[in-house]
């Protein structure tokens, strides 16, 4: 049966359809040189209210270079305007990697019978967590591979709960968002009373008939389930969603144009786009050789997707993972991302001690090892302020609250303050002389940015009172 685009149905193939993707991509390649358009396009994008699907599809492809720097400096502005030099960041925890699919690009596949699995008990956890709160982490990214013998739902619930409970010195998880497989109503309600932070589940690919060959046994085998997933979350009551393609599976214009379709299919259902995207590429992994993969895109082509989703969906955070080096972070920051993790383990366990190669489990290889500690001054050195701040869901500002805030552009008035002192609660916990030092002297010049003379100087005081130990001041 042929199905028809709807941005507003619940049906996987209706709000990403085929046909529409494929007809965005010949649109975009019809008009890469058409100037006017393009100029078009660019005067609607700097409205700040970000583009269509088809519209984005065709800066994308833009191959006037003038143009194209052009693209980059409205990023970059956007990025400004929305963001500031703000980066707010977090930490994956693995809790397990038992998993009943045969995903052919992740090494937690089924059929990977070297690989250790490794379970962590809430004991473990406990201990993980206390080594992420001493590296001065706050908020963290669960994940687990799906398997309903070994990590049920009650599992996760369970982690979450003792994640939530440890208080160790200073230290405190006040986020705790959660990547794990796409699953029922119920088990999502059951995911908000635990007081998830942000649902997070990457599509990998939107394109069906390569998604089906990915997958090729266990539940997530399923395409329309598995994209139909956030919509469940949302009907369940969960407020903010993080979507994100694996670049690498599939030909990467055919992944931008369906994300987009995505964000715009949950802001016509529910009012509200996705909170975060994610961009990671494939990378090498116990069993898996990137190269097996032949859609693997280049530094410029991914530099240019992230400025172009940057312009697409201004409101919507995007996060680069330690998948990507310093140097590709490093170009890619100022075009739009707003979080990066730093310090990661991508094993089960491994914060608290140290795991032996034998009995290394991880996902995938780490590209950028430095600790948090280095990435925070790196960011500081580049001008960044690193922010720890999880203000918004402990304030009950999420999915439509945050968004028209955001759009707004009040959302700014909290996460300058609100970054400098959590910055500023790590430099007094965590970081190494080197890093307070510069870091001091960051507060110091970013203070007097806060435009509001009033929330200017209850930041002062705040910050003078978390010198003199106290914690947890947030706008
Ligand atoms: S990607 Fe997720 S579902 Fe697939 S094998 Fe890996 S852990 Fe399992
Ligand atoms: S105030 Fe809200 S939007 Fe701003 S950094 Fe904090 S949590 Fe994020």
């Amino acid at each position: 049966m042929k199905m028809m685009y709807d941005p507003k149905s619940s049906k996987a193939e209706e709000f990403i359809n085929d046909e529409e993707i494929r007809a965005s991509l010949d649109y975009a390649e019809q008009n890469k040189h058409n100037q006017a358009l393009i100029d078009s396009i660019l005067e609607k994008a700097r409205l700040g209210k970000g583009l269509s699907h088809r519209e984005a599809m065709v800066l994308l492809d833009c191959d006037i270079e003038e143009k194209n720097q052009e693209i980059y400096r409205l990023a970059e502005q956007i990025k400004k305007d929305y963001y500031g030099n703000r980066i707010v960041m977090f930490a994956p925890l693995y809790l397990s990697n038992y998993c009943v699919n045969g995903c052919l690009y992740c090494p937690y596949h089924y059929k990977n019978k070297h690989i250790p699995r490794v379970k962590l008990t809430q004991e473990q956890i406990k201990k993980e967590v206390i080594a992420l709160q001493d590296m001065g982490h706050k908020r963290l990214a669960l994940e687990t591979g799906e398997d309903p013998v070994n990590n049920p739902i009650e599992y996760i619930l369970e982690s979450i709960k003792t994640i939530y409970s440890i208080k160790h010195k200073n230290g405190a998880i006040r986020r705790v968002n959660v990547n794990i497989a796409a699953t029922t109503h119920e088990n999502y309600r059951k995911l908000k009373e635990a007081g998830i932070g942000t649902y997070i589940l990457f599509q990998e690919t939107y394109n069906k008939e390569t998604y089906e060959r990915l997958h090729p046994t266990g539940p997530k085998h399923d395409y329309c389930y598995h994209t139909e997933a956030m919509d469940r979350a949302m009907e369940a009551g969960i407020d903010d969603v993080g979507c994100g393609v694996l670049f690498g599976l599939e030909l990467y214009r055919y992944e931008f144009v369906g994300i987009l379709m995505h964000a715009e299919h949950l802001e016509a259902r529910f009012g509200v786009g996705p909170h975060t995207i994610s961009v990671p590429r494939v990378r090498r992994a116990d069993d898996i050789d990137p190269d097996d993969f032949d859609n693997g895109i280049d530094d410029d082509t991914f530099a240019k997707i992230v400025a172009c989703i940057r312009i697409a969906v201004p409101y919507t955070g995007m996060i680069v993972s330690t998948r990507e080096s310093q140097k590709s972070r490093e170009r890619v920051l100022h075009l739009g991302i707003s979080q990066i993790s730093g310090g990661s383990k991508t094993s089960v366990g491994g914060y608290a001690d140290p795991i032996p190669e034998e009995e290394d489990s991880s996902q995938f290889d780490v590209s950028d090892t430095r600790t948090l500690d280095e990435v925070v001054r790196w960011l500081m050195e580049l001008g960044y302020i690193p922010s720890f701040c999880t203000a918004c869901y402990r304030e009950g500002r999420t999915g439509d609250r945050f968004m028209s805030l955001c759009k707004a552009g009040q959302i700014q008035n909290c996460c300058h303050p609100n970054a400098l002192m959590t910055l500023k609660e790590y430099l007094e916990d965590y970081a190494s002389p080197a890093t307070k030092e510069i870091g001091e002297k960051l507060i110091m010049a970013e203070l007097s940015n806060i435009p509001k003379e009033k929330v200017r100087e209850i930041t002062r005081q705040h910050l003078l009172d978390i010198a003199g130990g106290s914690r947890d001041f947030r706008f």
